[in-house]
């Protein structure tokens, strides 16, 4: 079999979620491949989730990141979409059936042959999926977005995964109308970016969070309206029943009930966070005022590029601090601390990789 492409990355080894240097190679670039140096990858906590093995399905070596912006190096035959010099972008997923219903609506993420960039199965030769903590990826054409010019790479390469998360519900669900209220629960890498997406979008938007400290920054810095800690019975009332939508972000177990209060009768609430433990939400909180919960995993490739659109003619990327490799696994611990403001993303591109030969 031919010989793909040297590869050097971090991975976790086990559930320690350690990361440290890796050599691997990629596939031999198929028909529509496009070929891809790694400039950026944003850690999300999905990383973090996944490369401890909280949700019981990680295959090690793992290679995280699946928030990458990266530069074109080579195209194969086949490809229309993209040429060398392109400044692209890759999601959290790589692949899928391409004929499914979703895959035919454009919602991809929903595919249930789905191939996840990072920890997935590639749907031809079964070999695991390495992420964007590496120096290049092959990437089928259809699976990659472009960037906008105008926006910075670093603070774009969040976009890929937390923006289009927080994007895709609010245009699904009517949460994108100038006047309604929305709801931010949890200011972290996505609720960032909902909140500033909220805010061009026209529509009032409070942010519900455990830290007290990030007040300040929300209404100043991100535009927030308001901003509401959700451990005070008090600010929780004086706000009941005043929110059209709520887009709740949090990574670890929360209590429910209180956030549905918030919601007018009929009001939609969007989980996105993903703990590994159910989250406990009453019937009394449901039924009463009509009030609805949906959940929402990603977005198409096509609702994609247009969250990467409305970001450019916007303004909008991600408020970041970029980091080295050799710092990856700090930033992981301070991601687990909730020390972050908002959105580590590693300098592939500029840091030292792989392993010794
Ligand atoms: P993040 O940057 O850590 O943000 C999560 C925020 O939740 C924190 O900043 C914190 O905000 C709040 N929070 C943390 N622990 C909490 C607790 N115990 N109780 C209440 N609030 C808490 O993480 P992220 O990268 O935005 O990811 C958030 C979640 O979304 C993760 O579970 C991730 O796996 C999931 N995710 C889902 C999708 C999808 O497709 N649905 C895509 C990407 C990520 P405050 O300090 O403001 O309280
Ligand atoms: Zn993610
Ligand atoms: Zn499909």
């Amino acid at each position: 079999m031919a010989e793909g492409k040297a590869a050097h990355g971090w991975a976790a080894r086990d559930a320690s979620g350690h990361l440290s240097p890796f050599n691997f190679s990629r596939r031999v670039p198929r028909d529509g491949d496009v070929t891809i140096k790694v400039l950026f990858c944003g850690l999300c906590y999905t990383d973090l989730h996944v490369i401890k093995n909280e949700w019981g399905n990680a295959m090690y070596p793992l290679v995280p990141g699946h928030e990458i912006v990266g530069v074109v190096t080579g195209v194969g035959p086949g490809v229309t979409k993209f040429k060398a010099g392109d400044t692209v972008g890759v999601g959290y997923f790589v692949d899928s059936c391409r004929s499914c219903e979703s895959c035919g609506k454009g919602y991809e993420s929903y595919c249930p042959q789905l191939v996840q960039t990072s920890n997935g199965v590639d749907l031809l030769d079964g070999a695991t999926t390495q992420g964007g903590f590496s120096d290049v990826l092959v990437v089928s054409q259809h699976y990659v977005v472009r960037v906008p010019e105008s926006l910075p790479p670093d603070g774009a390469a969040p976009l890929l995964c937390a923006g289009i998360t927080v994007f895709s519900p609010m245009v699904q669900y009517g949460l994108n109308a100038p006047g309604k209220h929305l709801g931010v629960v949890g200011l972290g890498g996505l609720g960032h970016l909902g909140v500033k997406f909220g805010k061009a979008f026209g529509m009032t938007v409070t942010v519900i969070s455990t830290s007290p400290s990030k007040r300040e920054e929300a209404l100043d810095r991100l535009g927030a309206d308001a901003f509401l800690v959700s451990s005070d019975p008090e600010q929780i009332k004086a706000a009941a029943s005043t929110m059209d939508g709520i887009i709740d972000t949090v990574s670890a177990e929360h209590p429910v009930a209180a956030l549905l209060e918030l919601l007018k009768p009929m009001g939609q609430m969007v989980v996105v966070g993903l703990p590994a433990k159910p989250l406990e939400v009453p019937a009394f909180s449901l039924v009463g005022g009509g009030k609805r919960v949906a959940g929402s995993g990603g977005g198409g490739i096509g609702e994609c590029q247009a969250m990467l659109d409305f970001a450019a003619e916007h303004r909008i990327a991600a408020d970041v601090e970029v980091v080295g490799m050799d710092y990856v696994n700090t930033a992981i611990q301070r991601l687990e601390r909730n020390d972050v403001r908002y959105r580590f993303v590693v300098d592939v591109a500029g840091s030292k990789l792989g392993g010794a030969a």
